[in-house]
C-alpha cells in the first residue's frame, strides 16, 4: 500500500530503525536509509531493501547531529522521489552516568541526535508533505518520554522533548493530511541496550545478569523484551489510511512499564 511513496528513516542501519525500513520497503516504499556502520553491511541492507520494495533504496551517511546535512538528506530524498511522504525520527544514542559526572559533551550530543535532529527533519519535510496533502511523521520516543530512570538525564530530557515536539507539530499539520506521532517502546533488545549494560553494572555495582533481570526487565511487567519487529508493525499501521485520525499521540509499547 506504499507503492509510489517514499520514506526516510534516520538511524536505520541497526536495531529498531532497520526493522522500520524493512516493513516500509516491504509495503513498497522507496527508502532513504541513514546511520553508521560497516560500508559493506550497509550496502547489503540497501540492496535488500531495494529488492523488497520493488522500487529504490538510497543510503545517506549524514551525522544526525549536523543540521545542514540533515536538510541536505531531506532534499536528496525529495529530488529522487518527491516527498519524503513518511519520515521516522529514530537515530539515537544513550549515555548512563550520574548527573554530577555526566560529561557536558555527552549531554550536547544526546540532545542533538535524540531531539534536535527530529526538529530539523520535520522542519525540512513538512513543506513537502503539505504540498502533497499527505504525510506521516513518526518518532521513536521511549518509555523514558513518560517516566524517568536514574543516570539517564540527557536521554530522559531528550525523549520528553520528543513527546512535546510531536504534539506541537501534530497540531500545526492537522488539517493537511499529515499525522505526527511518537512510539514509546520499553526495553528492546538492540545494540543500544546491550551497550549500556557495562556502564549500568558500574553505576549500580551489579553483575550483567542482575542488570538484565533487576534493572531492565524489572521495569517491564511482561518480563519480556519488546522486539524491533513489534515496534515496526505499529509504525506500519500508522502509515495506513485507517490511522488518519491518530495524531499527536504517544503510543506506548512497553510491556506495561508505564501502566
Ligand atoms: P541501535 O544502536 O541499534 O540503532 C541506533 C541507530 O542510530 C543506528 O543505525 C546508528 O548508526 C544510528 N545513529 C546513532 N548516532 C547517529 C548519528 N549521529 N547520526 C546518524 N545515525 C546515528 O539502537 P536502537 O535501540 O534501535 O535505537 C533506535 C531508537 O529507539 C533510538 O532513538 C532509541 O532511543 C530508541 N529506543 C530504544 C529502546 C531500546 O530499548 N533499544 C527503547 C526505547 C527507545
Amino acid at each position: 500500500f506504499l507503492k509510489g511513496k517514499s520514506a526516510l528513516v534516520t538511524g536505520s542501519t541497526s536495531g529498531i530503525g532497520l526493522a522500520y525500513a524493512r516493513v516500509l520497503a516491504g509495503a513498497g516504499a522507496h527508502m532513504m536509509l541513514n546511520g553508521f556502520g560497516d560500508a559493506d553491511a550497509i550496502e547489503t541492507i540497501r540492496a535488500e531493501l531495494a529488492e523488497a520494495s520493488g522500487g529504490e533504496a538510497l543510503y545517506d551517511a549524514v551525522d544526525m547531529s549536523k543540521p545542514d546535512q540533515i536538510a541536505a538528506m531531506v532534499a536528496r530524498a525529495h529530488a529522487a522521489w518527491g516527498g519524503p511522504d513518511i519520515v521516522i525520527n529514530n537515530a539515537g544514542i544513550q549515555h548512563v552516568c550520574p548527573i554530577e559526572e555526566f560529561p557536558p559533551e555527552k549531554w550536547d550530543a544526546i540532545i542533538a541526535i535524540n531531539l534536535s535532529s527530529a526538529f530539523h527533519v520535520m522542519r525540512a519535510a513538512v513543506p513537502h508533505m503539505k504540498a502533497r496533502g499527505w504525510g506521516r511523521i513518526i518518532s521513536t520516543a521511549s518509555a523514558h518520554s513518560l517516566v524517568a530512570s536514574p543516570n539517564k538525564s540527557a536521554y530522559v530530557a531528550a525523549k520528553h522533548g520528543i513527546a512535546g515536539l510531536t504534539k506541537t507539530v501534530a497540531l500545526e499539520t492537522a488539517t493537511h493530511g499529515i499525522t505526527v506521532n511518537a512510539i514509546s517502546p520499553g526495553y528492546v533488545w538492540t545494540p543500544l541496550v546491550e551497550n549500556q549494560i557495562p556502564d549500568t553494572m558500574k553505576a549500580r555495582n551489579l553483575t550483567r545478569e542482575q542488570v538484565i533481570e533487576d534493572v531492565l526487565l524489572h521495569a517491564q511487567p511482561t518480563k519480556e523484551f519488546v522486539t524491533p519487529e513489534q515496534v515496526a508493525a505499529l509504525a506500519l499501521f500508522l502509515c495506513r489510511d485507517e490511522a488518519a485520525s491518530i495524531t499527536g499521540a504517544n503510543l506506548s509499547m512497553d510491556g506495561g512499564w508505564t501502566a
